[in-house]
């Protein structure tokens, strides 16, 4: 049914959506993302997202972390500014609605309870374009009420065990994007269905498949990478349906480069972020 719907995501159309940097820009011109990640263990996580936003172009990084966060992210990510939650393990609160132009929210934060009412707070006191991920979708999943406070064209990006939580089991991978399709039309609201072939799945049902990328990349940390990349496009301001095709797209090509340069098997996540360009 519609798969007349299906495209393949390619360099020819895409390219010219790279947006130039004026010469006369600064950093006000690419936007001020907001990541609201980690927790304690889980610091990686939050540090992949913010090294790979601030590799992609993003004016200014705001990261929202517990407390246990705060040397982490300040050694790691220097270039970061950090916003510290009262407690020491979790995130139970939201900062300030300040201006950010987009937000992530999601890579290691956990599924606290505690979370899920900060959670439920900041999809109330925020509208910016949103991308969500990992446990943030895992929340999604647990409390399903949450679904319809989602913003219009907020980025789910799950694997696919994250979107059988959230949607159910299916019976193979083009199942699952039917009832992406369904979902992505009902909450109007756009999949990254992760995988070899990553289906960005829209809210008019259209169906794109990204070509880039390698086993390689089936490895820990690196979907928190591709978070970074789309809340930094989302940032400075690409529409949500492009923010997510081209942050695919050059994941996937950060992910050759890559695995050309050391082999698949000895590809880390840190290696995509190395590997980000953003010319022609
Ligand atoms: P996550 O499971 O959240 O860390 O995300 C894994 C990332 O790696 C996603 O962007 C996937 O599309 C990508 N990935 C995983 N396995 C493969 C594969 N076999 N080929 C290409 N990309 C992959
Ligand atoms: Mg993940």
């Amino acid at each position: 049914r519609q798969y007349s719907d299906f495209f393949l995501t390619t360099r020819e159309n895409l390219p010219h959506l790279i947006k130039k940097r004026g010469k006369y820009s600064h950093k006000g011109t690419f936007g001020h993302a907001l990541l609201v990640a980690g927790s304690y263990g889980r610091m990686g996580a939050a540090m992949l997202s913010a090294r790979a936003c601030l590799r992609s172009g993003v004016g200014l990084l705001t990261a929202y972390v517990p407390r246990c966060g705060y040397q982490v992210l300040q050694t790691g990510a220097p270039e970061t500014m950090v916003l510290t939650d009262p407690d020491d393990e979790v995130l139970t609160s939201i900062p300030d609605a300040r201006q950010y132009s987009a937000i992530g929210v999601g890579p290691g934060i956990g599924t606290d309870e505690r979370t899920y009412y900060a959670f439920q707070m900041l999809l109330s006191n925020f509208s910016a374009p949103m991308v969500l991920d990992a446990d943030a979708l895992n929340l999604l999943a647990q409390y399903p009420e949450l679904m319809k406070m989602l913003p219009e064209n907020t980025i789910l990006t799950p694997h696919p065990r994250e979107f059988q939580r959230l949607a159910g089991k299916t019976a193979n991978s083009l199942e699952a994007i039917g009832v992406a399709r369904d979902l992505a039309e009902k909450y109007k609201i756009i999949f990254c269905l992760k995988g070899a072939h990553t289906a960005v799945v829209l809210p008019d049902r259209r169906v794109y498949f990204n070509p880039t990328g390698n086993p390689g990349m089936a490895t820990g940390g690196t979907g928190d990478v591709l978070t970074g990349i789309i809340v930094a496009l989302l940032a400075q301001g690409y529409a949500p349906d492009i923010a997510a095709r081209l942050g695919v797209f050059k994941h996937g090509e950060a992910g050759d480069r890559a695995a050309a340069i050391r082999s698949e098997a000895a590809v880390i996540a840190s290696d995509l972020i190395e590997n980000l360009r953003w010319g022609k």
